[in-house]
């Protein structure tokens, strides 16, 4: 059967199923888009949850996705607006009261994951759509009902002319549905009625809310850089314990800056906002240099507090006539900075496979219903749930292991010695294929699981180098202390091993303790390493 006689739908025009849209339209199906809220290109329309549009890190991921999209113009036009960051820049105060910035690169190969505005990424594809004939767009209409077995949906579509308030309920027909509608997904709802998929949703404590720092006031003349408060090519964190505050940049030189805390933390500011200039000054110093304490507290006010979701779920599909994609099938905490570049892979691996079977089917002369699309497509939702779902678990515990790194561990020696050694090893013995965690998720599109399983394999293989490092002088002087005590010394083990304890105790003393005297202090092996980091 044809591609053209094919419908596709697809519920959620967000930036994941603004890109499915993409891959089956130049695939030739017949696509329909439907969206519960207006045209976001109308000026008219606020972006669901956000007070305004959000700025987000692209990474690899995501960019491949829209690489594999085979639209000529979509990179480009992406690229125009993104702003490169190399690094984190960590702010804090030193214990004489001096504020620092502490720039660490992502990269040792030196690679970027670049600032885009997410409206500005999703209106660029809703543009490419409207400009293909076999897409149509519904917006304003809320999926309210499916039945997978008979392809069929409802829509409850809302009239926006102001003499309407009734909404109207549509009936459609469709061969295949991608429901990439969000976290609070509706079709994944529906989808749970015809499969016996495993569900699991969980709240951490933490709220989010949004801040702005307002570009410098420049001449005309003036540069675009010299607009930006602080440095336009990193992603700004002030750690803390219990509380995070970034800041991304946007390319009018201002920053969007999000404030993570626990509920109870909003609540007590809540009940008194004025209390706001100082808890950011003692938490995020430096902050209201860059955003006036009357900014603060009315952004504190006036933009949501708003909650932070871990959806994990399988299986993603039934039979041939529903996928679900994005936050949809896995909503994710946005502290790896994935969430959107996963779904977006998705969508890659999606059609990938979609492909795959299209063709192997079609060429297997044996198979009866070699040229049944419906056949064809279940086979391949059916591997794509089984692989997807790995990964896709993978990165939601990702993300919610690196708030810990985000808030607390970027500060920590030892997180700073692992670092420097495994990017020491990707630099000089790249034969080995060594690569931090962060590169490999972020600049690389490897499978999260693959991820996880590579780093803590390079974690253990550290972690025994470093034993080894640490007790290989105790047992050298170990060795010699039995020696000596062969041969009449004087020195037990236990003497030795508290030595080895003690913060000035040198292996080599020991063989040249008459030679350099006791002043010598040359470093460890650990010691060495710490001083490079
Ligand atoms: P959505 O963007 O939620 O789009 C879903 C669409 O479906 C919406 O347009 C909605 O109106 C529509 N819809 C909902 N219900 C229905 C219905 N019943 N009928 C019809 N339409 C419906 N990700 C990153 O990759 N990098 C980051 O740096 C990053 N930072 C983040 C920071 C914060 C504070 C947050 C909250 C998230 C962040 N994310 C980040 C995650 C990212 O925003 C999401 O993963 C991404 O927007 C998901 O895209 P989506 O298209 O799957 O869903």
């Amino acid at each position: 059967m044809e591609n053209s006689s094919q419908k596709f739908v697809v519920v959620g025009a967000g930036p994941v199923g603004s890109l499915a849209a993409l891959y089956a339209a130049k695939r030739g199906y017949q696509v329909e888009i439907y969206e519960l809220r207006s045209d976001l290109r109308d000026p008219s329309t606020t972006p669901l949850n956000f007070t305004k549009s959000i700025n987000l890190a692209l990474s690899e991921r995501g960019i491949n996705a829209m690489r594999h999209a085979e639209h000529e113009n979509l990179i480009q036009h992406v690229f125009a607006a993104t702003i490169p960051m190399r690094g984190r820049m960590i702010h804090g105060r030193r214990p004489d009261g001096a504020l620092y910035e502490a720039a660490q690169d992502y990269d040792v190969h030196g690679r970027t994951i670049y600032a885009v505005d997410r409206a500005g990424l999703n209106k660029r594809l809703l543009d490419i759509l409207d400009d293909m004939p076999n897409v149509k767009f519904f917006f304003n209409h809320k999926l309210t009902g499916a039945d997978f077995k008979r392809r069929k949906a409802w829509f409850e579509s809302r009239d926006q002319s102001p003499t309407s308030n009734r909404p109207d309920e549509i009936e459609i027909d469709f061969d295949f549905m991608i429901g990439a509608d969000g976290a609070h997904s509706a079709v994944r709802y529906h989808l749970m009625k015809f499969t016996r998929m495993n569900y699991n949703q969980e709240y951490i404590d933490t709220l989010w809310c949004e801040f702005q720092i307002q570009p410098k006031d420049v001449s005309s003349g003036q540069s675009i850089e010299s607009k930006f408060r602080i440095s336009p090519n990193h992603l700004h964190i002030w750690p803390g314990k219990d509380f995070m505050f970034i800041a991304i940049p946007s390319d009018d030189g201002s920053f969007t800056c999000t404030l993570f805390m626990p509920g109870a933390n909003f609540a007590t500011l809540e009940a008194d906002p004025s209390k706001l200039p100082d808890f950011f000054d003692s938490h995020f110093p430096g902050v209201t240099s860059l955003i006036t304490p009357e900014e603060l507290i009315s952004s504190f006010q006036t933009n949501p507090h708003l909650p932070l979701i871990n959806i994990k779920c399988y299986p993603y599909h039934f039979s041939s006539s529903v996928v679900i994609v994005g936050d949809a099938a896995h909503a994710m905490v946005p502290f790896y900075g994935q969430g959107m570049n996963s779904g977006l892979e998705d969508v890659r691996i999606l059609f990938s496979v979609l492909d795959k079977h299209a063709t192997a089917e079609s060429n297997d002369p044996n198979h009866q219903k070699a040229n049944d699309n419906a056949f064809q497509r279940a086979m391949a939702l059916n591997e794509y749930s089984t692989i997807r779902v790995a990964d896709a678990h993978a990165i939601n515990d990702l993300a919610l292991q690196n708030y810990v790194e985000m808030r607390a561990s970027v500060l920590s020696r030892m997180y700073r010695v692992r670092k420097y050694l495994e990017e020491f090893l990707s630099v000089h013995v790249p034969s080995l294929g060594w690569q931090t965690q962060y590169s490999r998720v972020s600049f690389g599109n490897e499978r999260y699981s693959e991820v996880v399983a590579r780093s803590q394999h390079q974690g253990k293989v550290l972690t025994r180098g470093l034993l080894f490092l640490l007790i290989s002088p105790f047992l050298g002087s170990l060795g010699i202390a039995l020696a000596r005590q062969r041969s009449g010394g004087i020195r037990s083990p236990f003497e030795m091993f508290r030595n080895l304890m003690s913060s000035s105790f040198n292996p080599y003393a020991e063989q040249h303790k008459d030679v350099q005297g006791p002043g010598d202090q040359r470093p460890t092996a650990i010691q060495v390493v710490e001083d490079n980091t």
